[in-house]
């Protein structure tokens, strides 16, 4: 255990990841004892062949030994974009790994000096955080997920990427597909994944029902506007983001709209 009040005394969690089954075969995961601003969610997706696994948490708990009972066929593993809070887990599925050229550089060789408290966030991050409501004392998480568990040890694993995909690009999961787009602004490599056939949209953190995230270093608002514009055109029915709950196309549209105003 880290010294110091952060990890005193932190509660061990039943179970790290919660789960809800959510219309044509989308599985969402999320980590429950994650703080709020990291919390992002995983969306298993059945296809015939293969099923689709979009994102990697934390990986302070092995997403891989969790979702096993739910796996009987390979998994195309995609990065919706390599941020922390997206990519803990993506080592557990590296044979067959999926994302934008822009942070493969990245997910090769993660920051090494990431930790699981705000403690080392510099004051004027934490300030900016805290100014959009969210609260960055403390740690980042509010469980242990076992006993044994040493933050101190908590890294990410850099993986090397086996296929870099760009807009137009598909994955094809044998009776699905999924169409890529590349909506960079959140960051530089940031994709959605569209099923055109039913409307679904995967939206990493380039969408979600929540406040987007437009400045962090490797953020571009302009190219964040002209990416939303290009969404505000597809047909979209529902929306599975990298953060919060889903939504439908009025809640999509609204979303797009308020953040081009
Ligand atoms: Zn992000
Ligand atoms: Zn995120």
């Amino acid at each position: 255990m880290l010294p110091g009040p952060t990890f005193d005394r932190m509660p061990t969690a039943d179970n790290w990841f919660a789960v809800e089954w959510l219309p044509l075969g989308v599985l969402r995961i999320w980590e429950p004892h994650v703080s709020r601003l990291l919390r992002a969610n995983m969306f298993l997706v059945r296809g015939r062949d293969r099923d689709l696994l979009v994102d990697a948490g934390m990986g302070v708990c092995s997403l891989r030994r969790f979702l096993d009972p739910y796996l009987d066929k390979p998994v195309v593993h995609v990065l919706s974009h390599a941020h922390v809070d997206h990519i803990g887990s993506a080592h557990e599925f590296a044979d067959d790994l999926v994302m934008h050229a822009a942070e493969a550089d990245v997910m090769r060789d993660p920051p090494a000096d990431l930790e699981l408290s705000f403690d080392g966030y510099t004051p004027e991050r934490k300030e900016r955080l805290r100014r959009s409501g969210f609260d960055v004392s403390g740690a980042l998480i509010a469980a242990s997920p076992s006993p044994s568990f040493d933050p101190a040890r908590w890294h990410i694993p850099g993986v090397e990427p086996t296929r870099l995909v760009g807009e137009g690009d598909t994955v094809d999961l044998g009776d699905r597909s999924f169409d890529v787009l590349h909506t960079p602004g959140h960051s530089p490599g940031s994709i959605c994944l569209l099923e055109a056939a039913t409307g679904m949209l995967i939206g990493g953190d380039t969408i979600y029902d929540g406040l987007l995230i437009d400045t962090l270093p490797d953020s571009d608002p302009q190219a964040y506007a002209v990416s939303m514009r290009k969404l505000k055109q597809l047909k979209v029915s529902t929306v599975h983001g990298g953060h919060r709950e889903s939504f439908g196309f009025e809640k999509f549209q609204f979303l797009i709209d308020q953040y081009l105003s």
